[in-house]
C-alpha cells in the first residue's frame, strides 16, 4: 500500500491576502503542485482549482473564504465532485492533516481505496474511484522507468538485440504517454 500523496502537502504560507485566487503560488508549492484529495500532479491537466475546503456555499463557513488553511489546491475532479458537500458526522479529513493517510491510501496499482468512514465518504463525494486517479499514478511510474531505460539504452551496443527491446519499449511508452495526453483533455 502507497500513500495518496507522493510528498505530504503543509500550508506555510503565512500571509493574509484579500482575495482566496491570490495565494495561488503559495498553495501550488505548499501542495507540491498535487491536488490535496486525489494527489495527481497538475502535470497532466492544465488548471488546477482553489478549494474551499470548509465550503463556501455553506452560510457557516463564509468568514473562511480567504483564510488560507481553510484552502486545499485540487484538480478539477475531486473539486467539481465535492462541490459545496459538507458532513457534520464522518466528515471529509483536511489532506495536509497528519491522520490523513489512516483514512485513505493507494493500492500495488495506485488505485485509491477507502480505510475509514471518513474515507468512504470523500471516496464516494470526490469520486476518488474515478480511473484517471490510477492511470496518472501508472503514466508517472512508467514516465521515472522511462528515464532509467533511457540511460541504459545509452549503454548498450549498436545494432544489439538488448537495444532493439529497448527502443520498442520506448516507443511503447511514448505511446501510452500520448494517449494520456487525449484522456487528461
Ligand atoms: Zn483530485
Amino acid at each position: 500500500m502507497y500513500s495518496v500523496h507522493k510528498k505530504k502537502p503543509i500550508r506555510t504560507c503565512k500571509k493574509s491576502l484579500e482575495r482566496y485566487t491570490s495565494y495561488r503560488s503559495y498553495i501550488k508549492e505548499d501542495f507540491h503542485h498535487s491536488c490535496g484529495y486525489c494527489g495527481d500532479s497538475d502535470e497532466f491537466y492544465g488548471h488546477y482549482h482553489i478549494d474551499h475546503f470548509k465550503p463556501q456555499g455553506d452560510a457557516r463557513f463564509v468568514h473562511l473564504k480567504t483564510e488560507y488553511s481553510n484552502l486545499v489546491y485540487s484538480c478539477p475532479f475531486c473539486n467539481l465532485s465535492k462541490s459545496d458537500t459538507w458532513l457534520d458526522q464522518d466528515e471529509f479529513i483536511d489532506p495536509c492533516c497528519a491522520t490523513y493517510d489512516s483514512h485513505l491510501k493507494r493500492n500495488d496499482k495506485g488505485k485509491i481505496e477507502p480505510i475509514t468512514k471518513n474515507g468512504k465518504n470523500m471516496y464516494k463525494h470526490m469520486k476518488l474511484y474515478l480511473l484517471r486517479h490510477e492511470l496518472i499514478w501508472v503514466i508517472e511510474k512508467i514516465l521515472v522507468q522511462q528515464e532509467e531505460l533511457l540511460k541504459l539504452r545509452d549503454t548498450l551496443e549498436e545494432d544489439s538485440d538488448k537495444l532493439k527491446v529497448a527502443d520498442a519499449f520506448i516507443e511503447l511508452q511514448n505511446t501510452i504517454k500520448s494517449y494520456t495526453r487525449l484522456y487528461m483533455e
